[in-house]
């Protein structure tokens, strides 16, 4: 007699950033109905939750994955440090102080699309609203203090080893752990180490009162010239706050002499923070709008983050462990990137609910035959992007504000349809039938449900 293929039951997501709590939450929703005693563990490096990392800016996509998810009301029971609504991103040129175009997150009415607009978050009221989700949920349980160094399979199980010498075992391991991710380095693709781009974001956040001239934003703001771009946007609701990150071009080798790194002295520090601060002056000092240039001049602390990717193409699957987010495709980061990482774990939940009676292997296929693509031309098109913040010479920075214009004119139906897609109601593929009885039985199951 064939025995029946059951579901995992018990899962463990390695990672609690976004991809790992959303996998967690959807998981939950998904998979309960049909495994009663469905356990997942979600695993993280660190011991408390970081509170570095600036502010993220979410899409209307994103706000309506993370709204599905029950993110989105324990964010605006936060309040202002909820975040601020975007409803544009505008674009001004550094050298002239001129407008060059908007990226609207709200239609012709000012509504959002599908009810949804832009959002500004700073990352850790995103976790502690993700977490407080998370805590609720009955089968989802958080452990802190868990770094991964290895992992092996067997069969009919995975096991992943920690720091610590502790080891947890899994019917499925899904590695959620970011862009360096040990999951993947460490057994699903070893020879895909994540890669420096050759750009690093400055990142501060100013007091809005420190700045006498009235922002020149609404609420968010792109400024553009050929030294890079400097973002500026307000992150809480009641604007005390404005988040600024430039986005540069930061030799490899000039990477090791910027970071701050636990355990340095306060005078190494001290250098850095005025190091850093040297770096924004002389790259936009010629800058011609008054409230950039005084966050410029400001004392601002600036924190390096060094932006890396995990080019396409490489695997994304075991036959007991998968990865999702920027563990499997981290692409230079753009305004989608968090809302790829949501999509990822929506989609791949509701695959293996609806593949529950099929061996893991069709799951991971599934999965992969419906992503695959998407990520693919959505890591193209971030590397464009992420190409015109390289240094270039003055007549190349004229082009690339013209070319600003036309772009963002031409690409405003493309990103308006894609802030129209919703994960939990793509049609799937469904499970082939077979002369395998169990595949046939979920076949027929999946048809009258
Ligand atoms: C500077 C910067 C700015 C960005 N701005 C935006 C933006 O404005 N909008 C946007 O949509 N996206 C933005 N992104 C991209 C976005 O942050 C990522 O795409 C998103 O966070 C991916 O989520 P993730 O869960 O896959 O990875 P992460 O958010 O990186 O989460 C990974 C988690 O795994 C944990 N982990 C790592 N290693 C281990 C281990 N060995 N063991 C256990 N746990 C581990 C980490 O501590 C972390 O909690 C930005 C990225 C950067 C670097």
């Amino acid at each position: 007699m064939i025995e029946p293929i059951r579901p995992p039951q018990n899962i463990a997501i390695i990672g609690a950033g976004i991809a790992g709590i959303a996998c967690a939450l959807s998981i939950s929703r998904e998979l309960s109905p049909f495994v009663p005693d469905l356990k997942i563990t979600v695993y993280e490096r660190h011991d408390v939750l970081s509170t570095s990392g600036g502010a993220i800016n979410l899409t209307p996509v994103a706000q309506r994955h993370l709204a599905q998810l029950g993110v989105l009301n324990e964010l605006d029971r936060m309040g202002p440090e909820g975040g601020a609504d975007v409803d544009a991103i505008e674009l001004f040129s550094m050298r002239s102080g001129r407008g060059i175009g908007a990226i609207n997150f709200t239609d012709h009415q000012g509504k959002g699309f599908g009810g949804y607009k832009g959002r500004r978050v700073m990352r850790i009221s995103l976790s502690v609203a993700m977490l407080t989700v998370a805590e609720r949920a009955r089968n989802v349980e958080i452990v802190f203090g868990k770094k991964v160094i290895s992992g092996e399979e067997f069969a009919d199980r995975a096991v992943v080893r920690f720091e610590d010498g502790t080891e947890a075992v899994g019917d499925l391991v899904i590695g959620c752990d970011g862009v360096h991710s040990a999951v993947r380095t460490n057994f699903v693709d070893v020879d895909r180490p994540a890669e420096y781009t050759g750009l690093s974001f400055l990142q501060a956040t100013i007091d809005t009162n420190s700045i006498p001239s009235r922002p020149h934003f609404r609420t968010s703001s792109l400024n553009i010239s050929r030294h890079g771009s400097m973002l500026a946007s307000y992150c809480d609701r009641d604007r005390e706050q404005i988040f600024a990150a430039a986005i540069v071009q930061f030799s490899r080798e000039a990477l090791a002499l910027y970071r701050l790194k636990p355990g340095q002295d306060w005078a190494t520090q001290n250098k850095i923070r005025c190091a850093l601060r040297q770096e924004i002056r002389d790259r936009f000092r010629k800058c011609a709008i008054p409230c950039i240039k005084e966050m410029i001049e400001s004392n601002a602390d600036w924190m390096l983050y060094p932006v890396y990717q995990v080019p396409p193409g490489g695997r994304w699957c075991m036959n007991r462990v998968v990865l999702l987010g920027d563990a499997a495709h981290a692409m230079p980061p753009r305004d989608e990137s968090a809302a790829y990482a949501l999509d990822d774990a929506i989609l791949f939940s509701r695959i293996l609910a609806s593949y529950r009676s099929e061996p893991l292997a069709e799951v991971f296929d599934a999965y992969e035959n419906l992503r695959r693509d998407t990520i693919n031309r959505a890591f193209k098109e971030s590397r464009r992007m992420w190409e015109r913040n390289r240094d270039m010479g003055l007549l190349e920075g004229r082009l690339k504000e013209w070319m600003m214009t036309f772009h963002i004119r031409s690409n405003e139906q493309a990103r308006e349809e894609a802030w129209a897609f919703d994960a939990t109601k793509m049609a799937l593929p469904t499970p082939a039938p077979s002369e395998d009885l169990v595949s046939l039985n979920s076949f027929l199951r999946d048809r009258t449900l």
